[in-house]
């Protein structure tokens, strides 16, 4: 058994492995419904909240796992490769065959969300044990990533929690689970049911969710940075970021998320303050290219007083 000292992330494929590929066109505007428009160009991309996450804190130098499931087949094949050439540990991911039962019926099970479960969580129990942080998102069932917060804080791991994609009947728990609770402005507002738009309301909802029972929150804000509250300093912070020249913000979240995981594990007594502040200017590298994955910047392409 290999040791981490780093970052696992949870994920779990919820349909089948196409899925975990982003299609992506570029176009001057979203069509309307029954409309097709001419696209600029194609390209397909590796994706999944837990995936980005965990390439990027893996690209700042963070030793991290992957513990998810996805399709026996070419797809799945693929997707556990770029894992590999990020440099992610792959042994906790699993292959499962996609059940074809007569004559052009496929079967993927009742409910695919079940498919990573208390089994896969068990097996993951060692590598999880020996982890600074966990990162969990809400793509695997709430059930299995609950389970998994538990597990991780039972074990002194840190745990940052990213409620996405959001469900409005968050179970009470997760908070309380939560040692980072980091979600974006809509999936704040759609938690607290109030509208954040400012940095002051980012601040106000902040309050709330932290009084649910988290060690801390951030709610992060786009080109305005976030806004970070702990428990033992409820006051928020306002953490902004540089202006930059934005091309595309698809993933800009989980840059983020992958970055403060990286903090976390390597330098465990930076103030969280200092954390989201370097992690902004880590997201921010991503804003300026196009793509997710390929957006997120290596170490050793960042100046040397991020590290
Ligand atoms: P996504 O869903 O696209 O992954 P998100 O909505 O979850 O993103 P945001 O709050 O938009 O997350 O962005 C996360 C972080 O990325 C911000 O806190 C900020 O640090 C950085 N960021 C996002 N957009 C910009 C921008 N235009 N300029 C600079 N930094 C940005």
């Amino acid at each position: 058994m290999q040791e981490f000292k780093a970052v696992l992330s949870f994920f779990f494929c919820p349909k089948i492995c196409s899925s975990l590929f982003l299609h992506i066109s570029q176009a001057p505007r979203l069509p309307k419904a029954g409309e097709t428009i001419h696209g600029q160009k194609f390209f397909i991309g590796f994706g999944g909240k837990g995936a980005n996450q965990c390439v990027q804190a893996a690209r700042l130098g963070a030793k991290t796992a992957m513990v998810g499931k996805v399709g026996k087949d070419f797809f799945g094949n693929n997707y556990i490769q770029n894992f590999k050439d990020n440099g992610v540990y792959t042994a906790s991911m699993t292959q499962s065959m996609i059940v074809i039962a007569g004559e052009n019926a496929i079967v993927i099970v009742a409910g695919a969300n079940l498919l990573l479960g208390d089994e896969e969580l068990q097996r993951a129990q060692a590598t999880l044990e020996t982890a600074k942080v966990l990162v969990c998102q809400l793509e695997i069932s709430p059930h299995a990533s609950l389970q998994a917060l538990w597990m991780a804080q039972k074990s002194n791991v840190k745990t940052i929690f990213n409620p996405a994609p959001a469900i409005p009947d968050l179970h009470a728990d997760f908070y309380k689970a939560s040692d980072i609770f980091c979600c974006n402005e809509s999936e704040a507002e759609l938690l607290t049911g109030c509208p954040v738009a400012t940095v002051e309301d980012a601040g106000r909802v902040g309050l709330e969710l932290l009084n649910r029972g988290c060690v801390s929150v951030i709610v992060t804000l786009g080109p305005q940075g976030c806004v970070v509250l702990q428990s033992t300093d409820p006051t928020p912070k306002h953490i902004p970021t540089t202006k930059v020249t934005s091309v595309d913000t698809t993933g800009a979240g989980d840059s983020f998320i992958g970055a403060l995981a990286f903090y976390i594990s390597h330098y465990p007594t930076m103030p969280l303050e200092e954390m989201a502040r370097r992690a902004n200017l880590i997201a921010a590298v991503s804003v300026q290219t196009t793509g997710t994955q390929t957006s997120y910047p290596f170490k050793k392409d960042l100046p040397a007083e991020l590290f």
